[in-house]
């Protein structure tokens, strides 16, 4: 037998951080008193209704009627790769806006689904116009283009009005990745005719990371239908999540029952707030920061019309050594930021403010602590 360990381990004791990266962001303490209830089984009649309220909810939060809207059990990864898995066979052409470190994800799954994957590019931190949407389009004729509608890794927020009608034009089903906006930023995913969309639970929903809300259209889903090979990824097949959501209730998998709970506290409270509401307190926030850095000296790399209120990439400035100031930001002041990721590591800071976190404290805490850190004080 393996030994155990040579001292007994005390029971689990966390530091409590104020998480002010790009996620996880802390849970609303109503979300963690939901986790905190004993599992129900996952046919119980009582789960069973918490599964359609979840349903509903999310419909709202992301503005659509779609009827194949589920969370799926896994992080925003796994939402991710369920859009595509459903809907890339062998051989169909996948175009990828690339303009940050997630479109480069998209690229490496769809390219795994054995896609015929194109890429257009933007640099970091801009984002892709209609015209040069339509030109790709034009260019690669592809049966599905996916775009990330806000990306992460620079702070960028992709307009998408418009862009739905262009993927009808040229018959292609759209993809969008809504990790760093669900919640925190406008999103009519019915207006837009966007035909799939992924998101988390632990950024603008105020939830936890292994939950994660998926929504396909009636045009996806007839995609699906009329796949000529199964989907290659049998925990993510949407064919078959759709009977344990919908009425049949199909056994699946068994469902992570205390994260529904999480997540249906999570989407109850921001129907309580209003979306609206919800979406005007983000930007508030995200303003009143962008003043403060202003006042600082310090520059935000994304253009003003394209930054995203959940999440803002601060310039590291001239001979400051980054990962030095969020590491004391993190052990004087409990507050984590996140470091530049890709191109931009060590060029910028990544300060979220999103669901619960998003607040004025929080950015006069930021605030306060950075100037400290950075001797600006
Ligand atoms: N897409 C974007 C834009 C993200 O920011 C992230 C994670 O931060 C993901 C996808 C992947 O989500 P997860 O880390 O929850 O798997």
């Amino acid at each position: 037998m393996i030994a155990p360990p040579a001292h007994p381990l005390p029971p689990l004791d966390l530091p409590t951080r104020l998480l002010m990266g790009p996620g996880p962001s802390n849970a609303d303490p109503a979300v963690i008193a939901a986790l905190n209830r004993q599992p129900i089984g996952h046919l119980d009649p009582a789960y069973l209704a918490l599964m359609d309220e979840v349903q509903i909810l999310l419909r709202y939060v992301w503005q659509t009627e779609n009827p194949m809207t589920f969370p799926i059990s896994g992080t925003g990864s796994a939402a991710m790769e369920a859009t595509l898995a459903n809907v890339v066979e062998p051989g169909d052409r996948v175009l990828v806006g690339v303009m940050g470190y997630f479109g480069d994800r998209l690229v490496e799954m769809a390219s795994r689904y054995q896609g015929d994957v194109r890429t257009i590019h933007q640099p970091w931190g801009d984002v892709f116009s209609l015209e040069q949407l339509r030109a790709a389009l034009e260019e690669h004729r592809p049966q599905i283009l996916a775009l990330v509608h806000a990306e992460t890794s620079t702070g960028a927020r992709q307009p998408l009005e418009g862009v739905g009608e262009l993927c009808r034009e040229f018959d292609c089903l759209l993809i969008i990745d809504t990790v760093t906006s669900l919640g925190g930023v406008p999103i009519f995913l019915d207006e837009w005719q966007v035909d799939l969309a992924y998101s988390c639970g632990q950024k603008g929903l105020s939830c936890l990371p292994g939950i994660s809300p998926f929504t396909m259209s009636p045009r996806a889903v007839a995609k699906l239908e009329q796949r000529q090979t199964k989907v290659a990824n049998w925990y993510l097949d949407a064919s078959l999540l759709a009977k344990y959501w919908g009425s049949a209730r199909v056994y699946h998998h068994t469902a992570p029952v205390n994260l529904t709970y999480a997540f249906r506290e999570a989407l109850r409270l921001i129907v309580a707030e209003g979306l609206e509401a919800t979406w005007q307190r983000h930007q508030r926030n995200a303003e009143a920061l962008w003043a403060g850095l202003a006042d600082l000296g310090i520059a935000c790399h994304v253009a003003p019309e394209h930054r995203l209120p959940t999440l803002t990439t601060v310039r590291v400035p001239d001979g400051v050594d980054a990962k030095a100031v969020t590491q004391r930001l993190l052990n004087e002041h409990n507050l984590e930021i996140g470091n530049g990721l890709g191109e931009l590591a060590g060029k910028v800071w990544r300060v979220g403010l999103m669901g619960a976190n998003s607040h004025p404290e929080n950015v006069e805490r930021f605030l306060t602590a950075f100037a400290q850190v950075l001797g600006k004080a």
